[in-house]
């Protein structure tokens, strides 16, 4: 049986399946007691070959429903029950079914009939009944329950069809063992298999791993002053010298008091505490003070009320709205944030806005840091023209370097700008020797395509280790990767969408792991990140390649996020990219994705 069974739902599901008169109905009547005093709570789905109604004649509900309203929903405090009118020419489909299944209301769906379909079922069988078997033919058996004198294969699990109470626990431990199906990602690193030698084309994760394992993490460090520590990458773990917040002090401007004095007379105040002032003296029962919001808490203290729930008269404080008073509100503990000798930021973090404020905020003036990977970005290519310099017949200008600096610069690195260096040997080789003795990583664009005049390739091989690749991916198939002298070579194909698609593909993983970065979550910072989406159109793809069109997210109504793609996807096409925020990415599994279907994107925000 080959077709697959998508469970849309996040419990199981469990059919049972047996040829009629084996007795069913009467084995499920039995099993629903014993598996709800065992605690499972259930939902049955059962298949009625016939034209069944639920209602009866002269009801409300039959009657509207007779009336014409295709759905009707009856309900009152005890249960509620939907009934849709929805003739179809065959069998009606389980996912659809299952969707209508509460699934926070019960732990497993016990599904009855559906013979035919792949979802796991515990096979019937009853000998003196003369049928013949189900799982010689349907891989989803995961048990047969049967009666003594039925043979059965080894590896299948075997129940007795009279023993009630045997074939609940199986179910119960069924349920317990069950787990959901991992989301599969459209490119996921750790499931992509080692590339055979002299295959053709690799996927793009095999790509990617093959890059990331030519990579190692720069190892030298400098010690930068905070305001420039904007997008540098913590070279060890910063140690916090201080507690966050220093001293116990007040969320609330209020009053402050001893949980025990709740509920007594009113208080005196004794005191008023300001943010940057102190109560030296222990406040003592039947005592209070004045606090501001930030104000340490003296002692005595454990316990805040806001002020607007506070009723003052000359010095006394009258605690209103007692009952809702919890010992320890609105008090902030001293290190409750980041505790003395705590790692307040692990090695490898990049520092954004958020990690700047952390180490003011610990009074670290400065930090130690990588050495920013330095990238030399080159053009090539005859027809390719400078801007601002007036355009020759025939000419395009370059767009590539421009994209990639910007792109490069946000991901932290220095830029040497070789330019576009002119169709010669000579001048080549220069440029790459050059370029490589400086900087950490080399990317050109164009020429690295098949049809393309072979000098570049030339040159590569001379001066470096190169590979060239086929990815199988759209746009941008065309890669080479390999080392000029100690420095990574990228040579990016040169459609420029093509160069920005594999630019965040492959050089931006590279970058990060260069660059030092690590995630204290034990998944690494290169691994692509995916948004689920709702696809508002038909995307088409192709199976065997990994396709990035670029797409517009936006949150609909309904509070989903949704995206359609932006029109024509030609690889030369710029302003795709500025049009779109994000890329839609369709896996190699996929030739489509329908109107509806769910999609995984990838916001621009982090990179462009
Ligand atoms: P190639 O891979 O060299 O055959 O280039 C493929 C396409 O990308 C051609 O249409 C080139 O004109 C274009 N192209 C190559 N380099 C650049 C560049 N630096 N900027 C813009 N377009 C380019
Ligand atoms: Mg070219």
């Amino acid at each position: 049986m080959s077709c697959v069974f998508n469970n849309p739902l996040p419990i199981p599901v469990l059919g049972f399946c047996a040829y009629s008169g084996t007795g069913k109905t009467t084995l499920l009547k039995q099993l629903i007691p014993e598996l709800n005093r065992r605690g499972l709570r259930l939902a049955v789905i059962k298949h009625a070959h016939h034209n069944f109604d639920v209602d009866i004649p002269g009801k409300d509900s039959y009657e509207m429903r007779k009336a014409g309203a295709k759905q009707m929903l009856v309900a009152s405090h005890v249960r509620w029950a939907l009934m849709t009118e929805d003739a179809l020419d065959s069998d009606p489909s389980l996912p659809h079914l299952l969707k209508q299944i509460e699934a926070d209301k019960v732990d497993i769906v016990l599904v009855e009939g559906f013979k035919k379909l792949a979802l796991p079922k515990i096979e019937l069988h009853r000998a003196s009944h003369g049928k013949p078997f189900i799982h010689t033919h349907d891989d989803n058996i995961v048990a047969i329950a049967c009666c003594d004198e039925t043979q059965t294969p080894a590896d299948l699990i075997r129940l007795d069809l009279n023993n009630v109470g045997q074939i609940a626990d199986f179910v119960v431990q069924y349920q317990q063992s069950w787990q959901a199906p991992k989301v599969a990602l459209p490119i996921d690193l750790a499931s992509a298999e080692v590339p055979q030698r002299g295959q053709q084309g690799l996927s793009v994760a095999q790509g990617i791993n093959h890059i990331l394992n030519q990579v190692s993490a720069i190892t030298t460090t400098e010690m930068v002053d905070l305001d420039l520590l904007d997008n540098r990458v913590l070279a060890r773990d910063c140690i916090s010298p201080v507690n966050v917040p220093q001293h116990t002090n007040s969320a609330m401007d209020g009053y402050g008091f001893a949980y025990s004095d709740v509920g007594a007379a009113p208080l005196h105040v004794v005191a008023e505490v300001l943010a940057g002032h102190g109560y030296d003296k222990v406040v003592q029962p039947g005592e209070a003070v004045r606090i501001m919001t930030g104000a340490p808490v003296p002692q005595g203290v454990d316990t805040i009320q806001p002020r607007e729930l506070c009723d003052t008269q000359d010095n006394q404080v009258t605690l209103l709205d007692t009952a809702n008073i919890k010992q320890g509100q609105h008090v902030r503990l001293a290190g409750e944030d980041i505790a003395v000798n705590d790692v307040a930021l692990s090695k490898g973090t990049r520092l954004g806005a958020a990690e700047l404020g952390l180490l003011a905020s610990l009074g670290c003036y400065q930090a130690e840091v990588v050495h920013a990977p330095t990238v030399a970005v080159f053009s090539t290519g005859d027809e390719v023209s400078q801007p601002g310099e007036t355009l020759k017949p025939n000419c395009i200008y370059d767009s590539n370097r421009y994209t990639i600096k910007a792109m490069a610069r946000k991901l932290g690195c220095n830029i040497i700008d070789l330019g576009i260096i002119e169709d010669n040997e000579t001048a080549l080789t220069a440029a790459l020797l050059q370029a490589s003795a400086k900087a950490d990583i080399v990317i050109s664009s164009g020429g690295v395509s098949v049809g393309n005049a072979d000098y570049i390739k030339t040159v590569l091989a001379k001066i470096g280790q190169i590979n060239f690749w086929r990815i199988n991916m759209r746009p941008g198939r065309p890669l080479a990767v390999g080392q000029i002298n100690n420095s990574l070579f990228f040579g990016l194909p040169g459609n420029p969408v093509a160069v920005m698609v594999s630019f965040l593909q492959f050089v931006q993983p590279a970058v990060r792991k260069m660059a030092g970065e690590q995630s204290s979550t034990g998944t690494q910072p290169w691994q692509p990140h995916y948004i689920p989406a709702i696809a508002d159109e038909f995307l088409r793809s192709k199976t065997g390649r990994s396709e990035f069109l670029r797409g517009i997210y936006h949150i609909a109504a309904d509070g989903q996020v949704h995206v359609r793609s932006t029109g024509a996807q030609g690889s030369g096409m710029l302003s795709s990219m500025v049009t779109g925020n994000c890329l839609i990415v369709i896996g190699e599994k996929d030739d489509h994705i329908a109107q509806g279907q769910s999609v995984f994107i990838q916001p621009f925000a982090a990179v462009l």
